[in-house]
């Protein structure tokens, strides 16, 4: 499945820990990422990340872009919510796209615990049901 990794800055070095504890799972998808939090995670883990502008600069719009196309399975996107961000409608655009195409989404620790053991698991299988006409 192709999935998608986001962190903001103060939630990079959790997303890239938590790549890394679970990087055995990783391993057999595709992954995506916005440009530093994409360089980060392959310096980690030598995971390979298709990566794509930074979020501020685009990232999180072309991303919103392949979950339009129905190219997106899974979005994990570490947010700070205590700190603010210059390209905020694009964080409001991509959770919104999650939720137009029924996308899973995590968005804090907690629940990408879920998700990936969900995703292991083979919760997710629907969304190679839809893959089938992509
Ligand atoms: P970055 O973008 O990975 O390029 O830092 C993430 C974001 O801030 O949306």
């Amino acid at each position: 499945m192709n999935i998608a990794l986001i962190a903001h800055d103060k939630k990079k070095d959790d997303l890239v820990r938590f790549v890394l504890a679970y990087q055995g799972i990783f391993e057999k998808h595709t992954l995506f990422g916005t440009g530093t939090t994409g360089s980060r995670i392959m310096e980690a883990t030598g995971l390979e990340v298709e990566r794509f502008q930074s979020g501020p600069l685009g990232g999180d719009q072309e991303i919103g872009a392949m979950i339009a196309k129905n190219k997106m399975d899974i979005v994990f996107f570490f947010r700070d919510p205590l700190t603010a961000q210059p390209h905020e409608p694009d964080v409001t655009a991509l959770v919104r796209l999650c939720d137009v195409y029924s996308v899973p989404l995590a968005t804090n620790m907690g629940t990408a615990e879920v998700l990936i053991k969900g995703l292991e698991r083979g919760d997710i299988e629907w969304r190679n049901i839809l893959n089938q006409n992509r």
